[in-house]
């Protein structure tokens, strides 16, 4: 029976929502940026990251990324899809997670050579023990150690993407660890 342990909890992942809407509004209250979320995983992220942005010139459009070929694996390919028109545009990835960097490196290289002005990068969760390429991200919710994590958009074959927590996803624990 795989074992599901809160490792952030909802309230926690709110209140720092709330403070990184509030520095990404200040950071940006001369030029909005275009927020850029990448589906599936940060699409509840950036609804609550969205409503915590003060910026009435603030623009919102998605964009399709994955490596991960179900399972806990990651391809290790990042396969992007469309952009939005980004050039001149100053954009704001928003991912679920940063781990290996390559998704983060592939969108960015991608959004700059597409024209954008500038491309900065917030997620949810940093993985810093996965990291492959090097990449920071400029605004981090949390740092996490290397642990195979579900929900608050992070999701196993589709499933625990909707659990308000942020959970450590465990397939067969020991009985010592339970
Ligand atoms: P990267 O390209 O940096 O290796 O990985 C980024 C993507 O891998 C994330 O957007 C996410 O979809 C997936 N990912 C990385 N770590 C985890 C994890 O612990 N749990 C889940 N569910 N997905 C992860
Ligand atoms: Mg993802």
């Amino acid at each position: 029976m795989p074992q599901l342990s809160p490792i952030i909890r909802s309230g926690r992942i709110q209140g720092r929502v709330t403070q990184l809407g509030r520095a990404i509004s200040q950071d940006y209250a001369i030029k909005p940026p275009l927020l850029l979320p990448l589906l599936d995983g940060a699409v509840l992220f950036a609804a609550d990251l969205m409503r915590a942005i003060r910026l009435p010139g603030l623009t919102v459009e998605f964009a399709r990324a994955s490596s991960w070929h179900g399972g806990m694996q990651s391809s290790g390919s990042v396969e992007l899809g469309a952009l939005p028109d980004v050039r001149g545009r100053d954009v704001l990835i928003v991912d679920d997670i940063l781990d290996s960097g390559r998704t983060l490196v592939r969108v960015r290289d991608a959004v700059l050579a597409a024209g954008a002005e500038r491309v900065r990068s917030c997620v949810c969760c940093d993985k810093p023990g996965g990291r492959e390429v090097d990449i920071q991200a400029d605004y981090v919710g949390f740092v996490v150690p290397t642990l195979f994590l579900v929900g608050y958009g992070l999701d196993y074959d589709g499933r625990y993407r909707h659990l308000p927590d942020i959970c450590h996803y465990r397939e067969d624990p020991s009985p010592s660890s339970a």
